[in-house]
C-alpha cells in the first residue's frame, strides 16, 4: 500500500494551474479588435472617445407616459457632467409644465436646460458639446432626426427621449419619431405600470375625449396602461360616444 498517495490538494493545484494555461491560450487566440469591442462596450454610455478619435451616436429612450424616460435622460447627462463633459440639454418652448428653463421628471429630479421653437436652434447652440440631450422630442419639427445625425457626425452623442405612440396607441404618422429610432445606434424602451391591472405599461391613454394631437401631458390628462386595458378603454369610450 502507498504510504504516501498523492494528496487531494495537489491534484486540484494541478488542475488550477491547466485551466489557468488552456484559458491563456484560449484568451491568446482572441483577435484584438474583439478586444477593442469589449472595450468600447464598456465605456459606451460614459465616454465618446475611442482611442483618442471622437465618435458621436444617437440614442433614444422611449416609452409610455410615467415610464421614466426623463429621468433616464437626467441620469446620463449627470453621468456625462461627472465625467467632465460638455453637455447642452433642450426642451421645447410648448413644454412648460413643471418650469420654464429645467427638464424636470416626475420623481421631482431637475436639470437646468434651453428651451427652444425648433430643431435648427439645436444645431446652432451645440458648438464644442460633447453631449446633447432633447426632453419630449414628439414636440420638435421633423428635422429632429437630420439634427441629431449632423451632431452625431461632428461627434456628438446625441441622447433624445420621447414618447413612443401617439394617443390612439398607434405609431406616429408624422413627426421625428420614427426616423429617430430607425437612425439611432441604441434605443431603449422603457415600461410604466398599468393603472388598471398593474401589468407594465407601453400605452398612455388619455383621460379626457380631446382629440388634438398635440396635448402636453401631465397626471389628470394621461395614465399608463398595458395594451389589453389600452385597448378597452378605447372600445369603451367609442362604445359611449357611439350615437
Ligand atoms: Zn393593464
Amino acid at each position: 500500500m502507498d504510504a504516501n498517495p498523492p494528496s487531494c490538494s495537489s491534484s486540484t493545484v494541478s488542475l488550477s494551474i491547466k485551466t489557468s494555461i488552456f484559458v491563456s491560450v484560449l484568451t491568446a487566440m482572441i483577435p484584438d479588435r474583439f478586444v477593442v469591442e469589449r472595450k468600447y462596450e464598456r465605456k459606451m454610455f460614459a465616454e465618446p472617445h475611442i482611442n483618442g478619435e471622437k465618435r458621436g451616436w444617437i440614442e433614444v429612450v422611449c416609452g409610455a407616459i410615467f415610464s421614466g424616460k426623463t429621468e433616464e435622460l437626467i441620469r446620463r447627462l449627470r453621468r456625462a457632467q461627472i465625467a467632465r463633459q460638455r453637455i447642452a440639454i433642450f426642451k421645447p418652448q410648448l413644454d412648460n409644465r413643471f418650469d420654464d428653463v429645467h427638464i424636470v421628471s416626475h420623481d421631482a429630479r431637475s436639470i437646468p436646460s434651453t428651451p427652444v421653437a425648433g430643431s435648427a436652434q439645436i444645431l446652432a447652440l451645440c458648438s464644442g458639446i460633447d453631449v446633447a440631450g432633447v426632453d419630449e422630442a414628439q414636440f420638435f419639427d421633423s428635422q429632429l432626426p437630420e439634427v441629431a445625425e449632423e451632431l452625431a457626425f461632428r461627434g456628438v452623442r446625441v441622447v433624445v427621449a420621447r414618447q413612443d405612440m401617439d394617443f390612439p396607441g398607434h405609431p406616429p404618422a408624422g413627426g421625428p419619431m420614427p426616423q429617430l429610432m430607425a437612425l439611432a445606434e441604441y434605443v431603449t424602451k422603457l415600461h410604466a405600470i398599468c393603472q388598471q391591472c398593474g401589468n407594465p405599461a407601453t400605452h398612455s391613454f388619455r383621460l379626457s375625449a380631446v382629440s388634438d394631437q398635440i396635448l402636453v401631458g401631465e397626471k389628470e390628462q394621461y395614465e399608463p396602461r398595458c395594451r389589453h386595458c389600452f385597448v378597452r378603454g378605447m372600445s369603451q369610450r367609442e362604445a359611449v360616444q357611439a350615437p
